[in-house]
C-alpha cells in the first residue's frame, strides 16, 4: 500500500508541474465499465481542461449504460433478451460497433466473436464459478457470430438461435478511448493520454518526447516486460492475469476461445499498438484466441499495426516492425524522459478480483 500511494503521489506531482509558461497536465482518474479510466490533457487553463476532462468521463458512463451487459436497460441487454425471437432495430451506434465486431470476426477466421458470451455469462470469476462440461457443450453451438443477422435497411439485430448472448468486453473499452480521444480533439486538444484498463491511446506526444509506455510482466505486477516510446498511437493489452481463478491446476480467465468455450491457452499476454483503440483492443483479444503462430502471422499481415506477444513460458515475441526497435530504443529511456508514475493496481467497485490494468504503465527506470 506505502508504494502505491507513493506511486500516486508522483502521479499527481508530475500532472501539476508546468513544463513551460504555456500550459501544464491535467488529469483525472475514475472507476467506470469495471475498470479504472485515466484521462491526462495538456492545456492552458484549468477550467476548460476539466472540462474536457469531464466530456471523456461522461461519454465512458454513457456507453457503460448503452453496452455493459448487466445493467438492464442497456441497449445491448435488450437485444440479449429479445434478439432470438424478433429483430430488434438499435441505435445507429450500437449498430456500427455490432458491424465493426462482425469484421473482425472475419477477419480471425473467428477467434474474435461477440457470441463467446453464449458460454462467457456462465463464468463468474469473482465468485468462482464455471460451467460444468454438460453445460459448456450444449452452449458451444451457440458461439458463432454467424448466428447474428445484421439488416442495415432496419437497422436491426436478429439471433438465429435462440440462447445466443453477445458482449462487447473485447472491443468495447477501445471505442469508448477513440470517443473520448474524438472529443478531446474537438475542443483543440493536441495533446493527452486516455487510457481504460488494458487500452489506452495517445494524442501527441508527451512535452516534445514520446510517451513511454510499460507492458506489464504478467506474472509480477510490479515488474515491466517491455517499454515502448510512442506518439499518438493507440495500445492495448490482454492478459490472462486481468480476471481470472484457479482450479485444479485450471487458470480460468476471461478471453475464451470461440471454438472451445473455454479459457485461451499458449500465452499470458498480448500487446498490440495500432492507430486506433477499437482496432488493437479487438485485435489484441483476437491475436490471444490464435496463439503466438497464427496470431503473429495474422498482426504482419496487417500494415498499421504491431505485436507484442507474451508466450507461457514468459518468452517474449514482437512482430516484424518491432524487431529493429526491440534491440534499440528500450535501451536509451532515460528516468528524467519519463511521464507520470502509474502502476498501481485498482479494485473498482463490483469488479472481479483479480483485475488489474494492463498495458499503460509509466516507467521509473529503462526497461529490464
Ligand atoms: P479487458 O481490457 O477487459 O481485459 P480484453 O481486451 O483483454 O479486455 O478482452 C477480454 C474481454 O473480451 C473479456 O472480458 C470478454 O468480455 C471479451 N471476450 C472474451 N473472449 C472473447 C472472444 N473470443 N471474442 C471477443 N470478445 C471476447
Ligand atoms: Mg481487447
Amino acid at each position: 500500500m506505502k508504494l502505491r500511494a507513493g506511486l500516486l503521489c508522483a502521479f499527481l506531482t508530475a500532472l501539476l508541474l508546468p513544463f513551460s509558461s504555456q500550459g501544464a497536465w491535467f488529469g483525472k482518474q475514475a472507476a467506470i465499465m469495471g475498470t479504472r479510466i485515466g484521462v491526462e490533457v495538456w492545456h492552458e487553463d484549468e477550467q476548460a481542461a476539466n472540462q474536457a476532462i469531464e466530456s471523456v468521463l461522461d461519454e465512458f458512463r454513457r456507453l457503460d449504460q448503452a453496452l455493459s451487459p448487466y445493467i438492464e436497460t442497456s441497449e445491448l441487454y435488450l437485444v440479449n433478451d429479445r434478439a432470438a425471437y424478433q429483430p430488434v432495430p438499435i441505435s445507429k451506434e450500437f449498430y456500427d460497433l455490432l458491424e465493426t465486431s462482425q469484421t473482425y470476426s472475419q477477419l480471425t477466421g473467428g477467434a474474435f466473436d461477440i457470441t463467446f458470451a453464449s458460454a462467457g455469462h456462465q463464468y463468474d470469476y469473482r465468485k468462482e464459478i464455471k460451467p460444468t462440461d454438460e453445460a459448456l457443450d450444449q452452449t458451444r453451438p451457440l458461439i458463432n457470430y454467424r448466428h447474428l443477422i445484421l439488416n442495415p435497411d432496419s437497422q436491426s439485430v436478429h439471433f438465429k438461435q435462440s440462447g445466443v448472448r453477445i458482449d462487447l468486453g473485447g472491443i468495447a473499452k477501445g471505442y469508448a478511448v477513440d470517443r473520448g480521444i474524438h472529443l478531446l480533439e474537438q475542443r483543440g486538444i493536441e495533446n493527452a493520454l486516455i487510457s481504460a484498463g488494458g487500452d489506452s491511446r495517445m494524442l501527441g506526444d508527451h512535452q516534445g518526447r514520446p510517451w513511454y509506455i510499460g507492458v506489464q510482466a504478467p506474472r509480477d505486477d510490479k515488474a515491466l516486460a517491455a517499454v515502448l516510446p510512442l506518439s499518438d498511437t493507440a495500445i492495448s493489452t490482454s492478459g490472462d492475469y486481468e480476471r481470472y481463478f484457479e482450479a485444479d491446476g485450471v487458470r480460468y480467465h476471461h478471453i475464451l476461445s470461440p471454438k472451445t468455450g473455454r479459457s485461451a491457452e499458449g500465452l499470458r499476454s498480448v500487446t498490440i499498438i495500432g492507430p486506433n483503440a477499437t482496432r488493437t483492443d479487438a485485435l489484441s483479444t483476437s491475436v490471444f484466441v490464435l496463439g503466438l503462430k497464427d496470431g503473429l502471422a495474422l498482426i504482419n499481415r496487417q500494415k498499421d499495426v504491431e505485436a507484442v506477444i507474451i508466450d507461457s513460458q514468459g518468452q517474449m515475441h514482437a512482430s516484424q516492425g518491432l524487431e529493429d526497435f526491440k534491440q534499440s530504443e528500450t535501451t536509451e529511456v532515460q528516468p528524467a524522459h519519463l511521464g507520470p508514475v502509474n502502476t498501481n493496481p485498482i479494485r473498482p467497485e463490483g469488479s472481479a478480483l483479480g483485475v488489474r490494468p494492463a498495458g499503460a504503465v509509466f516507467v521509473p527506470s529503462k526497461a529490464e
